[in-house]
């Protein structure tokens, strides 16, 4: 019989990364996903944060292999095999219907605002397949026991003390055992919810404002945006960084665009429309990615001659893009973040607000696996997540609430940032095994400013005086700058100086 403290269900780079944490903290471990790696996974911009998290879980663990992961420039040094992009920030532009797009000295219709001041040290986009497939092979290399194309069946008490039964389904696969005997359960399993369903937790997505669905897939010879602009005649003299080395986002009316491009030329594109201002289209993904480009001429334009190169069985569609569950912990289980609850890709906050996760739950299951103190930090873990769902919320569907007036989208941005810069160097600051939850989420006055002002987004008739408003309620967060009109939308300085 396997006997092991923790069993991860799901090996994406949330199980992986946790299973190669607590193996590094002595802990036996199994690691199980339905999948084979290399699979396609979308999710593939980091930021700021991420690094800074990813640096410091490799500091704390001592992991040398993945800690050139966490900037672009020892990433490339070290791992070149695996492939990534730069991303030196975030770039918005925006599109009105049928219409080509247009630019002007103000950049009253674009938005860029650094994360980092150097190639070198920039944040990175991850093809997720390649790092998810490495850090599940470093999870078994550092002696996790790891099984892919298993399933895992009900989980119960095994009557022997605290130990669970984990039935393994293994399909075709050999020298997989029936059963293993845990201490400890952890779902990693995203939106395959598989303890969701086992525990029958209660959804509570209704909760939420953000309300968006998308299509999308990855392509080859995509133009870049800088080229496009400037074949236009449009200058891009004034950007603060390349705006295709970025997470760049093309804002609509009613939904928004992502693309991030990575070192093999390749782009991983999205379109996400926002629900709560129309329906889902009635027809078929592919009809829906063309009926996009034709209604935003200058995205079409650059896709003009792409071709999708991944997923294999092309596009993909998906439903409402939020989740959110009752529970994020229990005595003896816990979930990674992105199982409890996910709102959209806006922000790029998933791989951050995974890597939060797996910063905190290591550490309860560390120091508390088997100890009286177990239960209460897990209540304590699944207050935090549960409430920086509840931020990542509240941040993106003020942005959606922007969309189609530029001004308001860009001004809603700024929660954003300043949530996240302030977040960072509290960090920083932090003493000892402190850190602030996740954007700040646990801050009572930041969250009032949020709440507030998201209140303010829709009531406010004149944008002026909700740009005004925001400065100032932001005012005691804004530690980079941030809505300042001398700027003209463009940033250049959000890095933290150790970042640099
Ligand atoms: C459209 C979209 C765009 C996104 N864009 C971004 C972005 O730009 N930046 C960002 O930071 N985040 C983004 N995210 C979020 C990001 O994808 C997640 O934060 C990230 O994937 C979390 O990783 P994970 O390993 O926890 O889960 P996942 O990547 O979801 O991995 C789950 C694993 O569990 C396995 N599994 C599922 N069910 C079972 C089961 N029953 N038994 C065994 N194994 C199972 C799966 O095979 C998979 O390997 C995006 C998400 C979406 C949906």
């Amino acid at each position: 019989m396997l006997d092991v403290d923790v069993a991860i269900v799901g090996g994406g780079f949330g199980g992986s990364l946790l299973a190669l944490v607590l193996r590094r903290a002595g802990l036996q471990v199994a690691l199980i996903d339905r999948g084979r790696h290399p699979r396609f996974a979308i999710g593939e911009s980091s930021t700021p944060i991420a690094n800074l998290v990813l640096r410091d879980l490799c500091r704390e663990y001592d992991l040398p292999r993945i800690a050139p992961l966490a900037k672009y420039g020892t990433w490339q040094a070290t791992h070149p095999q695996l492939i990534s992009g730069i991303k030196r920030g975030f770039s918005y532009f925006h599109h009105e219907a049928g219409q080509p797009f247009v630019a002007d000295a103000e950049h009253s219709t674009e938005l860029l605002v650094a994360a980092s001041s150097s190639d070198q040290h920039s944040d990175t986009q991850w093809l997720r397949q390649d790092v998810d497939g490495f850090l599940f092979g470093e999870a078994r290399a550092a002696g996790a026991i790891c099984f892919e194309e298993c399933d895992v069946g009900e989980i119960e008490a095994s009557g022997v003390g605290h130990v669970f039964n984990v039935p393994m389904k293994h399909g075709h696969v050999e020298n997989v055992p029936h059963e293993m005997h845990t201490r400890f359960v952890v779902d990693a399993t995203g939106e395959g919810g598989f303890l969701a369903k086992q525990l029958r937790i209660e959804n509570r997505t209704h909760e939420l404002r953000t309300n968006s669905r998308a299509v999308f897939a990855h392509f080859a010879d995509v133009t870049r945006w800088k080229r496009c602009m400037e074949s236009r005649g449009l200058d891009t003299a004034e950007h603060p960084f390349d705006c295709d080395h970025a997470a760049l986002h093309h804002a609509f009316d009613a939904g928004w665009m992502w693309q991030l491009r990575f070192n093999d030329e390749t782009v991983s594109a999205g379109f996400v429309q926002d629900l709560n201002r129309g329906e889902r289209p009635n027809f078929s993904a592919s009809e829906e990615w063309d009926s996009w480009l034709y209604r935003y001429p200058s995205v079409g334009e650059q896709f003009a001659n792409a071709k999708i190169v991944r997923p294999v069985g092309g596009l993909r569609s998906t439903g409402r893009l939020q989740r959110k569950l009752a529970r994020a912990a229990g005595a003896w289980w816990a979930m990674l973040p992105n199982t409890a609850g996910f709102i959209d890709a806006l922000h790029s906050s998933g791989i951050a607000h995974t890597l939060c996760g797996i910063e905190r739950l290591a550490r309860i299951l560390i120091r508390s696996l088997g100890r009286d103190d177990l239960e209460s930090r897990l209540r304590e873990y699944e207050r935090c997540v549960l409430g920086e769902v509840e931020m990542i919320d509240l941040l993106v569907s003020g942005c959606f609430a922007g969309l189609g007036d530029f001004r308001r989208f860009a001004a809603a941005t700024m929660l954003y940032f300043a949530a996240a810069t302030s977040y960072e160097r509290a960090r920083v600051a932090s003493v000892g095994e402190f850190q602030p939850a996740f954007l700040l989420a646990d801050d009572p006055a930041w969250l009032a400013v949020v709440r507030r002002m998201c209140v303010r987004l829709s009531e406010a008739s004149v944008v002026g005086q909700f740009e005004s408003e925001l400065a100032e309620a932001i005012r005691p967060f804004n530690v980079v700058g941030l809505c300042n009109p001398a700027l003209r939308n463009m940033y250049r300085h959000s890095a933290l100086p150790e970042c640099v």
